[in-house]
């Protein structure tokens, strides 16, 4: 017998697998606030997903080196960590149980996300889901970020999985994009809600779920399976 293609499915961390705005807000709003400018709910909506570099592009546009937006993404990312070992990160509804029964069906996992590996590196340990994957990509891996493909693709090649066989789980318009550019399928998640399902839609993604407990492995292996020809989105 002829073994299947390996598949995979691709998770972007913050707003799809846990839920830790408020601890970003928080610490952006407390490194700003030492800086002498207010990082507003605004600057929060607009800067959301990106990664640290284009972050400070975006809040100093006058202009900030490369080293000192460094200094200043590694102070921010101290009190980020420092808040979330405090407070505690738990898994948002589903995702326990889907993960479990994706690597049942043979499906590789890796995180893709704009967060740098350290962050990644303790959800990992606070969730313990560190076990079901098989690839870890973060800010560090990546010299783009979303929409840029480049995070997906690199986790999609950790894997050794054909773009063509992932499947990406993302809650963020400039994620779906970013799968979108790497060929990807992909599955948006609103139960964090800073993104509307419209929008979702019209950056590619093949499904909208309120949550993660309404998906079965099942159906996100259609989305890559070569059978497939009446799935969502096809
Ligand atoms: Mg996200």
């Amino acid at each position: 017998m002829i073994s299947p293609a390996p598949w995979a499915v691709l998770w972007d961390m913050d707003g799809t697998l846990v839920d830790t705005a408020e601890l970003h807000f928080d610490a952006w709003s407390r490194l700003c606030a030492g800086l002498g400018s207010p990082f507003t709910r605004a600057d929060f909506k607009a800067t959301f997903g990106r990664r640290n570099p284009e972050i400070f592009h975006y809040l100093f546009p006058g202009g900030i080196s490369e080293s000192e937006s460094a200094r200043l993404g590694g102070e921010k990312e101290l009190m980020y960590r420092a808040a979330a070992r405090e407070k505690g990160v738990e898994l948002l509804p589903g995702a326990w149980n889907l993960m479990n029964a994706l690597g049942k069906a043979g499906a590789g996992q890796a995180i893709g996300s704009s967060a740098p590996r350290e962050n990644l590196e303790l959800i990992l340990e606070l969730t313990n889901i560190g076990d079901l994957l098989g690839a870890l990509v973060g800010m560090e891996d990546t010299s783009r970020g979303k929409p840029d493909p480049e995070v997906f693709l690199k986790g999609a090649s950790r894997l050794g999985v054909d773009p063509s066989r992932c499947v990406v789980l993302e809650d963020a318009v400039a994620g779906i994009e970013a799968a979108t550019a790497a060929g990807m399928r992909s599955i948006a998640v609103t139960f964090v809600a800073h993104h509307s399902e419209e929008a979702l839609r019209a950056a590619g993604a093949s499904m909208v779920v309120p949550n993660l407990s309404v998906l079965d492995a099942s159906v996100v292996c259609r989305l890559v399976s070569p059978n497939d020809e009446s799935g969502p989105g096809s």
